[in-house]
């Protein structure tokens, strides 16, 4: 493959790709491309040069639409968008706004925020709150012993999923239904994080698990009944395929997404987060993010099977593990719309790009 792959040939990468792989990519993903034109008057021209380098470029615009057959997410890569080149600044308002917050309550857990009815976990780095104004029956915060949560190792990391991973099975002792735990993290507040200082959050649900999980379980379970394969195992070959693997340590599959939620989206994909391997993969993503990619706000969720055994089928079902760059804090627009939250995602970011950044800091 040449080095300069981009998303908006998708449609041709995935005709060149070895007939094995191409089967598989074309029962997971439909790719199509097409062309949006437009005539700009004599008046806006200065403006677009100034924008995008040149008219022509905005007069016929490529666009490709990616939908996963499987699970029916999708995305919409305009080769416009996706031609800027990835932003990678760092903000040095921002770590200014981080250290003005020094002295708030996760400073100081033990005495700043309350415990869970059945105690604390702690961890090296780490110790778990119980979250005030609840989104669930159980909900509770990893508290990271460094206020700033853009400075993490990967000790650090390691020790905050393992945390929240304690902390579910302590929710499982105190209700053996709440046996569907999710961990995430919102990276500052345009990511959803109200609080600065760095911290992570766990939940445990009872009788299902939160709908897109669910979904993910049924629709895995669907593709495995007609295919007789893996759609995991699958998803990240045709990945790996195209050239939009990472690198990641045994046991562990990293991969840009070709359907991404938003910008530079990745997927990390694992047996257990019981052993260090995809902890330790989760942290060298997140390092790649903030060294490599200049992100600061971002989410990272993980799918995790239920911690007990559950009356459905879970068969094949590994650790999923999603990160999401939410964009510039300092940016008054939004990055979710009627778009995104109702059709498909618009992506700027290409992720052929996003795979080479990530693997050139390798
Ligand atoms: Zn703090």
């Amino acid at each position: 493959m040449s080095p300069e792959e981009r998303i908006t040939d998708l449609p041709a990468l995935l005709e060149a790709l070895p007939s094995e792989d191409r089967a598989i990519a074309e029962r997971i993903f439909d790719a199509s491309a097409t062309t949006g034109r437009l005539d700009p008057p004599q008046e806006m021209r200065p403006w677009i040069e100034a924008s995008f380098g040149f008219v022509d470029a905005v007069r016929e615009q490529r666009i490709v639409k990616v939908t996963n057959r499987v699970t029916l997410e999708g995305t919409l890569f305009n080769e416009l968008r996706a031609s800027r080149p990835l932003d990678t600044g760092v903000d040095l308002d921002l770590e200014r706004d981080i250290e003005a917050t020094r002295g708030d309550p996760f400073c100081h857990p033990e005495t700043g925020t309350p415990a869970d009815a059945f105690g604390r976990v702690r961890g090296e780095h780490s110790t778990t709150a119980s979250n005030v104004a609840k989104y669930d029956g159980f909900h509770g915060v990893v508290v990271f012993d460094d206020h700033n949560p853009l400075r993490f190792t990967p000790e650090n990391v390691s020790d905050y999923v393992s945390v929240g991973l304690r902390w579910g099975r302590k929710a499982l002792d105190a209700d053996p239904a709440a046996r569907y735990l999710f961990l995430m993290w919102n990276c500052l507040w345009w990511a959803g994080g109200s609080i600065i200082h760095g911290h992570a959050q766990v939940t445990a649900t009872r009788n299902t698990h939160y709908p897109k999980v669910e979904r993910l379980r049924r629709a895995a379970l669907s593709y495995a009944a007609e295919h007789g394969s893996n759609y995991f195992a699958d998803l990240c070959r045709v990945h790996e395929a195209l050239g939009l693997g990472l690198p990641a340590p045994d046991g562990v599959r990293a991969f840009a997404s070709l359907t991404p939620v938003k910008e530079k989206e990745l997927v990390l994909v694992g047996s257990s987060l019981e052993a260090e391997p995809l902890r330790h993969a989760v942290a060298a993503a997140l390092e790649g993010y903030v060294r490599e990619l200049g992100v600061t706000t971002f989410n990272a969720a993980f799918y995790v099977p239920p911690l007990a055994s559950a009356p459905e089928d879970w068969s094949g079902f590994p650790v999923v593990v999603h990160l999401v760059d939410r964009g510039v804090p300092s940016n008054r627009t939004s990055d979710m719309g009627a778009m995104e939250l109702y059709a498909a995602s618009v992506v700027a970011s290409d992720p052929f790009a996003v795979a080479r950044s990530l693997r050139s800091g390798e």
